[in-house]
């Protein structure tokens, strides 16, 4: 069975992450997408549990509290975290499981899934990501500048990340992230024990 890896997938508010991961998972099998938890309000159209996991902030700090995630972070006033069992499970299962996450969660996952894929989601410029932002229509002008200055510091962590893929046609995007990911299960760092048996047999051979 084909080892499952763990895909962080991060980029400015408004890049077009959700949209993509969605399309993602519709077109190819083997991707499981995690749902985090987060203090911030659903917007028109969210579901609890389907987007996310809405939480109050008491229940999100019981969340921590019990090692229920394996990162947290907070992001323009509101916390936002990864829960561990669903990860963990598909993962044994042999799925490529997909963390849409902002970036100091990202370098914590880093840390603890040395494999793990970082992707970095771009827009074209600067100008369509606030067009976007407005577009969405689900946040006050407050709330944009606030993304838009959160972006600006961001982009400042990009080299962290091992692709970035740039959303200007949606179905393209989707096509080179997929790429990427099939291309990134190759890898020697993500073939240890598979380098490890090869070297063994060798090894047996005259
Ligand atoms: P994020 O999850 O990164 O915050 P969204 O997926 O919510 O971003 O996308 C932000 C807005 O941009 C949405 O209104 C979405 O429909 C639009 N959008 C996403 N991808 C594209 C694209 N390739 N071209 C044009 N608009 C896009
Ligand atoms: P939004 O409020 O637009 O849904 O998300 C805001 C930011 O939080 C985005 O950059 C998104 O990727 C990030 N985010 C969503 N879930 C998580 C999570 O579980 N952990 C971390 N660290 N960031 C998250």
């Amino acid at each position: 069975m084909r080892k499952g890896i763990l895909i962080v997938v991060s980029g400015f508010s408004g890049a077009g992450k959700g949209t993509l991961m969605k399309k993602l998972v519709q077109e190819y099998d083997n991707y499981a997408l995690s749902i985090s938890a987060t203090t911030r309000n659903p917007r028109p159209g969210e579901e609890n549990g389907r987007e996310y996991f809405f939480l109050k902030k008491e229940e999100f700090k019981q969340k921590i509290a019990e090692n229920g995630l394996i990162e947290y972070a907070r992001y323009c006033d509101n916390y936002y975290g990864t829960p561990r069992a669903y990860v963990e499970k598909q993962l044994a299962d042999g799925k490529d499981v997909i963390l849409e996450i902002e970036i100091q969660g990202a370098l914590k996952v880093k840390k603890q899934y040395p494999d793990a894929l970082l992707l970095f989601v771009m827009p074209p410029s600067a100008e369509e990501l606030r067009r976007r932002l407005e577009g969405r229509g689900t946040e006050t002008q407050d709330v944009i500048d606030k993304r838009m200055h959160r972006a600006r510091e961001e982009a400042e962590g990009i080299e962290e990340y091992e692709y970035i893929v740039v959303n200007d046609d949606l179905d393209v995007c989707v096509r080179e992230l997929h790429e990427i990911i099939t291309a990134a299960h190759n890898t020697p760092l993500r073939n240890k024990d598979f380098i490890e048996k090869m070297r063994k047999e060798l090894e047996g051979e005259k």
